[in-house]
């Protein structure tokens, strides 16, 4: 099987071949039917999104002569067969200048420029400059350029790409009509890879385009090369998922699904053991960690913002088992999970293990469910679990009032815990929301102390209300009345009381 690189045989020759671009050529075609085309032109958008192409089919479109040589418009679909459009199409057009701005980027390149823009177009209709990285230029250079801009000779058309519009100074902006190029979302780059495999007579399963099409992450060419990359690999077979995969070091997404759920339903050693087999098939424990990520934010919006999901890369059964994460797992539990992953993928990245360094953030992500979800495991007595505020890693939300006490106690804040247990006579509590009458000896600025200490520890927002009520028990007052009692259930016991009659003196204390 023989082709050509398929980024170039496929390359769109006219404004309306650019894929997913319709506002650019909405523009540009109104531009040409009135006459008013602009003498500089911007495209901004990412890495591989297809502006040199674009500026290149623009210097076509505006310099086509048409079959018979005599159009004197530009066209929005230019011949190919004039000498200009030959020209263009050969990269031999007198009068198109491609410079890279990245290595031209001094005040005599620009005035080299502006001296050659004297001189009429030869082969077309206007003299082209394309200008690619322009925001590399220096200040000088750009100043040099504006004075051509200001007064631009009729014959000369600037086409700027860049892919840092912020650094292009204002003066030049105001001068250029401006064009954000698309980034090219999963659906259209799918779509575009089923045309191409159509005229290739080339068969792939949907899920190896939808693998393409998420890592060339918004660009066209990328997606293409992957494309061909992976036709390559697989023979004369179908290009499958598997093989997709295995080409970008990916690991099976049903995989990571499954360390999920294992995780989430307690079964640490499972998940591990999932981990190191996709480690033994040379999964890379970097990759693997950013699928996770992606896995759970995806899993996040699925429950929270379902509108942001109409997601092409996802397959119909990454969608199912998404569903069933979303469904098993609260968001609060989510969040943090998404939070605690990303905070990991930096340790990760500086580990001179990688493999521990993930294997340690998954615990960690059991744990964090583990907290948020089973308020109990965390509050009696199981205090390892507990999170202290010399952890930069993660303080979680205590979910209960009695937890709240301990995650001041182990931040070391030793006043503020004495005081909620004295002095705080609770109303209500849910995670992040304390409302509570107040003792005397409490501060009087209480609830701020309170709050500041809370958001310092938890890294959180915090709301503190103090009310007027002080009708149930501090803790140490349920303590107490708890003591007492118990001390007069052993009282009221018929052991008990036959001991006080045969040893009046003997005392009951309850420790
Ligand atoms: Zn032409």
């Amino acid at each position: 099987m023989s082709y050509r690189v398929f980024a170039r045989k496929y390359r769109p020759q006219n404004l309306e071949q650019l894929v997913g671009q319709e506002n650019l050529v909405k523009s540009l075609r109104n531009a040409f039917d009135s006459k008013s085309i602009p003498h500089a032109i911007l495209l901004h958008g990412i890495r591989g999104v297809g502006k040199t192409t674009t500026a290149r089919i623009i210097a076509k479109s505006l310099n086509c002569l048409g079959a018979n040589g005599k159009l004197t418009q530009p066209q929005v679909i230019p011949c190919d067969v004039c000498l200009s459009c030959q020209g263009i199409l050969t990269d031999r057009h007198m009068d198109v200048i491609e410079i890279d701005a990245a290595s031209h980027t001094g005040v005599d390149d620009m005035r080299e420029l502006t001296e050659s823009s004297r001189y009429k177009a030869i082969q077309g209709r206007y003299k082209i400059f394309i200008i690619d990285e322009v925001h590399m230029l220096s200040k000088s250079a750009f100043n040099a350029l504006l004075k051509t801009l200001e007064e631009p000779p009729p014959h000369v058309k600037f086409i700027f790409a860049t892919t840092e519009i912020k650094k292009i100074p204002d003066t030049i902006l105001s001068r250029c009509m401006r064009f954000d190029l698309a980034t090219m979302q999963p659906i259209r780059i799918i779509q575009h890879l089923q045309d191409i495999l159509a005229q290739e007579n080339i068969t792939a399963e949907a899920d190896a385009l939808a693998i393409i099409a998420r890592a060339a992450d918004g660009s066209m060419r990328d997606a293409l090369s992957l494309l061909n990359q992976a036709i390559m690999l697989s023979g004369s077979s179908v290009v499958s998922a598997a093989i997709t995969q295995t080409m970008l070091g990916l690991s099976n997404r049903d995989e990571l699904f499954s360390i999920f759920e294992l995780l989430f339903h307690g079964n640490i050693d499972q998940a591990i053991k999932t981990l190191h087999t996709i480690y033994e098939n040379g999964g890379d424990a970097l990759l693997i960690a950013q699928d996770l990520i992606h896995i759970l934010y995806w899993v996040i919006c699925l429950k929270n913002t379902p509108s942001l999901v109409n997601d092409a890369a996802w397959s119909e059964a990454d969608r199912e088992k998404g569903k069933k994460l979303a469904n098993l797992l609260p968001t609060n539990v989510l969040l943090q999970s998404w939070d605690l992953m990303q905070k990991s993928y930096d340790d990760i990245k500086n580990s001179f293990q990688p493999a521990q360094a993930l294997d340690i953030a998954l615990m960690r992500l059991a744990f964090v469910k583990d907290i948020l979800v089973n308020p109990s495991s965390s509050s009696s007595g199981n205090r390892n679990t507990q999170i202290s505020s010399s952890s930069s890693t993660m303080a979680s939300m205590p979910v209960t009032f009695e937890a709240m006490a301990d995650l001041l106690l182990y931040a070391k804040e030793g006043l503020l815990h004495g005081h909620i247990l004295h002095d705080v006579h609770l109303v209500s509590y849910t995670t992040g929301h304390l409302v509570c009458g107040l003792g005397i000896r409490a501060p009087k600025n209480f609830s701020k102390l309170l709050k500041d200490a809370c958001e310092r520890i938890t890294k959180q927002l915090w709301k503190i209300e103090i009310v007027q009520d002080n009708s149930n028990p501090t803790i140490a007052q349920a303590k107490a009345i708890e003591k007492e009692t118990l001390k007069q259930q052993a009282l009221d016991h018929p052991l008990i009381k036959e001991i006080l009659h045969v040893f009046p003196d003997a005392k009951v204390t309850i420790n």
